[in-house]
């Protein structure tokens, strides 16, 4: 099985990727997959009216000239569109669209206009400018949250928030990377966005948004900007960590809001009182709301997590995908750290079985994970591969790294070679040295040679697997 290859194909494209970002984004052909993919009447009546403005390194920017042309195609068809865009740029990871009245478009008659227009575009520009940083993913919902003992209090303090029946405020959600603080924040977002003025942006991004409002003399409208909204949604606050003047900012912005009866979401990766280097007064403050952690996934619900993005990916595949219930336990008892990392090694199964054309074995399973699962790469240590392959083998250790070319010795050597290449971080120079001083070029050959018998030969193949499998699993103390 050519698991190599897999790697490679991941590293070409890692290649490929690099190339196309120079490349721009050909929004002709875009606009005529949409139309193939959405029809010609959708695509008239809506998609048609989306200008690109611009592509920056992961997401791109669309304009259109009504707030309901953005906020209809948004709802509607956006997720898929950033499929398409996907297929072009594949580290698109979302698209933005402001409004941006027609009468932006005619800049040269801007003499002409009165001063009123002039003054009306210069505003909802800056408005919508703001607006790109309040990003909430219609995917990302109540409904889609799974709940386990480990999140549900976070989901229940989130869900009364969302339906207004909660008296704390603000809430303070924490906990460790990928565990849903965001999706949680976006889904209060989503819910309420309908009938109130919601704001939900990174700590990072509401502190580059004051530098650069400091910087163009803009903080007037930064702070109506802010202090307008309803829902304040702030996420990652640790990012404030030593920053006094945001600091300084964001606590009047912070009571401002409290004081108008706005309600104020925060999220941290620790509690309040572990975040270092902020001020006290803003810890108090948020000590004085509802604080709630979310914690490490336990089985039962990372088994219910896998198991539903299971069946949304093989409905989303048409059938085609089969990931084994073998699979599917494997992956909840060895991934165990956050969510994201769960269905980002699910994601790779799923990328696995779609390049391969088959159901990875759980074997194929373990090395296609390998640093998700805690066997880190140095655990994998050339001796622990030679003595493994001697002992499948049944040769020496002398005889393997002896100059002697007999056949029942050159191809275990070979084997070494190439697994020591596949499973640990070693260069070609420095595998050499490990077996007796070779050269890098009998490295290659071993290597090529491997690789190519692979192809053909089953049991080659299997014997492979087999060993590394040993290698990668094999407790040390058995060697
Ligand atoms: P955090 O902000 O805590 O780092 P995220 O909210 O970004 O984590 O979650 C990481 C990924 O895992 C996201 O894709 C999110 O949708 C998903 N996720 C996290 N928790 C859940 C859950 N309980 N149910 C469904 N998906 C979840
Ligand atoms: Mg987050």
């Amino acid at each position: 099985m050519a698991l190599i290859d897999f790697t490679l194909l991941i590293m070409k494209n890692k290649n490929f990727i690099n190339k196309t970002d120079v490349q721009k984004i050909d929004w002709e052909k875009i606009q005529l997959e949409m139309k193939n993919k959405f029809g010609k009447d959708i695509f008239e009546s809506w998609l048609k009216k989306l200008n690109f403005s611009g592509e920056f390194n992961n997401y791109i920017l669309l304009t259109v000239s009504t707030r309901f042309l953005r906020d209809w195609i948004t709802s509607r068809y956006l997720d898929q569109i950033l499929k398409l865009v996907k297929l072009h740029k594949s580290e698109v990871t979302r698209i933005e669209i402001s409004i941006l009245e027609n009468s932006m478009e005619d800049k040269a008659g801007f003499k002409k206009e009165n001063n009123d227009k002039l003054h009306k575009n210069n505003v909802s520009f800056i408005k919508d400018f703001f607006f790109q940083y309040n990003r909430i993913d219609p995917n990302k919902n109540f409904d889609n949250f799974v709940l386990g003992s480990s999140n549900k209090l976070a989901f229940e303090a989130s869900k009364k928030v969302a339906e207004s029946s909660s008296h704390y405020n603000p809430l303070y959600i924490y906990g460790g990377v990928g565990m849903g603080k965001t999706h949680l924040l976006n889904s209060i977002g989503l819910k309420l966005k309908e009938i109130n003025k919601v704001m939900f942006i990174s700590a990072e991004r509401f502190m580059y948004q004051f530098v650069k409002s400091i910087k163009s003399n803009e903080m007037v409208k930064f702070k109506e900007y802010f202090r307008n909204a309803d829902i304040f949604l702030i996420d990652d606050i640790q990012f404030m960590n030593g920053k006094e003047a945001m600091q300084e900012e964001f606590f009047h912005t912070f009571n401002a809001l409290l004081d108008k009866g706005s309600k104020v979401i925060v999220s941290a990766d620790r509690p309040p009182n572990k975040l270092n280097k902020i001020q006290e007064r803003i810890k108090s403050r948020f000590s004085g709301g509802l604080v709630i952690d979310i914690q490490q996934p336990d089985y039962e619900l990372r088994y219910k997590i896998i198991k539903i993005k299971t069946e949304e990916l093989e409905k989303y595949y048409a059938n085609q995908l089969n990931i084994s219930e073998e699979i599917q336990k494997f992956i909840c008892t060895e991934v165990k750290n956050s969510i994201r990392e769960l269905v980002g090694a699910l994601n790779r199964i799923v990328s696995f079985s779609r390049v391969y054309n088959k159901t990875p074995s759980l074997s194929e399973t373990k090395v296609v994970l390998k640093d998700l699962l805690n066997l880190s790469e140095n655990k994998v240590t050339i001796d622990i591969i030679q003595s493994l392959v001697c002992k499948f083998f049944k040769i020496s250790k002398n005889e393997m790294l002896s100059s002697r070319r007999s056949r029942y010795l050159v191809r275990p050597r070979q084997t070494a070679i190439y697994l020591t290449k596949i499973l640990t971080s070693k260069s070609l120079p420095e595998i050499g040295r490990e077996f007796s001083n070779r050269d890098h070029t009998t490295v290659i050959h071993s290597i090529k040679t491997i690789e190519n018998l692979k192809k053909n030969d089953a049991e080659l193949s299997s014997n492979i697997d087999t060993l590394k499998n040993q290698i990668l699993y094999n407790n040390s103390n058995e060697i």
